[in-house]
């Protein structure tokens, strides 16, 4: 029997379907060639219950979505302090491709923008690793938030490495102010790597579940993060999730989030709910055009925004 969450997910899908505004991220030649018509969204309880409608199980590459769960395990493997020191966590108010670093420090603003992203990149695993097994212990980590084995897929990372010019600049800034402390380029392909995961709506909505869960994966039982390190996650989501929309977004959306140029979109709500939407035109500030407007309805739908008095 189908539940009527199943078909409230199903009606709320049909009532965005026309939109067809919006881009593919084209710097990217890869996700350049991807279908725009692509439309999921996956609600999963912090109880381990799953509600899916559309093409739930469409893989596609989880880009900046592994920004906060990487930043996670990074706090998690260093602690806070550590991470402090090297990535800040205030909203930068600019595209997700600006260098935004402090001027006295050279610290990256927050963990996520890129160049907080791949600095957040090199702390994640004990102090040391090569970068082949921090590789290994950000897959690792990834996968036990989704409680099943990711891969890489290395079409989109050698497309993604051909346009990296960017990304590297970044990471060669990061070196001069000492915020990176080995190879750029080796930490720009494993961050890249990072970003070339595969993954599912239905993955992504059991990865925010966890977050929303305190760190403990709702269907595996596992505690993949400590409850602190979520705090301090999900509060970077609230304020930095959203690029330059996190405005907009915390006003009228009002659930940490974060999203991706392949596409996707997560929001956690804290003892509650996982979600994740996919579909690949974006707006202006990178984020999905169709995903923004089903989380807005959802929002309203459900009386989910934070800052609301029920
Ligand atoms: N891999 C992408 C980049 O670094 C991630 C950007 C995103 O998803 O917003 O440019």
């Amino acid at each position: 029997m189908r539940s009527p969450i199943t078909d409230y997910l199903t009606e709320a899908l049909d009532g965005v379907r026309d939109d067809d505004s919006g881009e593919l991220a084209g710097y990217i030649p890869e996700l350049a060639s991807a279908d725009p018509g692509r439309l999921a969204a996956v609600f999963a309880t912090a109880d381990g219950e799953t509600y899916s409608a559309g093409d739930a199980e469409v893989a596609f590459t989880i880009q900046s979505i592994s920004k906060p769960f990487v930043y996670a395990l990074a706090i998690a493997d260093r602690g806070l302090d550590a991470v402090l020191e090297k990535v800040g966590v205030e909203p930068s108010g600019d595209a997700f491709n600006e260098l935004s670093l402090e001027d006295d420090t050279g610290r990256p603003l927050n963990p996520m923008i890129n160049a907080g992203a791949i600095a957040a990149h090199t702390l994640a695993g004990k102090k040391g690793l090569d970068p082949a097994a921090r590789l290994a212990r950000i897959v690792d980590g990834l996968s036990a938030f989704v409680g099943r084995r990711l891969e890489v897929d290395e079409a989109v990372f050698s497309s993604e490495m051909e346009t990296a010019n960017r990304n590297l600049a970044f990471a060669y800034m990061l070196r001069s102010h000492d915020i990176l402390e080995e190879d750029p380029v080796a930490v720009v392909e494993g961050y890249t790597r990072q970003c070339s995961l595969l993954v599912t709506t239905a993955d992504l909505a059991v990865m925010a579940a966890t977050l929303a869960n305190r760190g403990v994966q709702p269907v595996t039982g596992e505690q993949v993060v400590p409850a602190p390190v979520v705090r301090q996650v999900l509060s970077v989501m609230s304020t930095c999730g959203m690029y330059d929309a996190a405005g907009d977004w915390a006003t009228q959306v009002g659930i940490p989030a974060k999203s991706g140029v392949a596409g996707g979109l997560i929001g956690a709500l804290p003892g509650q709910l996982g979600i994740a939407t996919f579909s690949p035109r974006l707006d202006r500030h990178g984020n999905s055009v169709r995903g923004v407007s089903l989380f807005e309805r959802f929002s309203t739908d459900m009386g989910m925004h934070l800052m609301e008095v029920s």
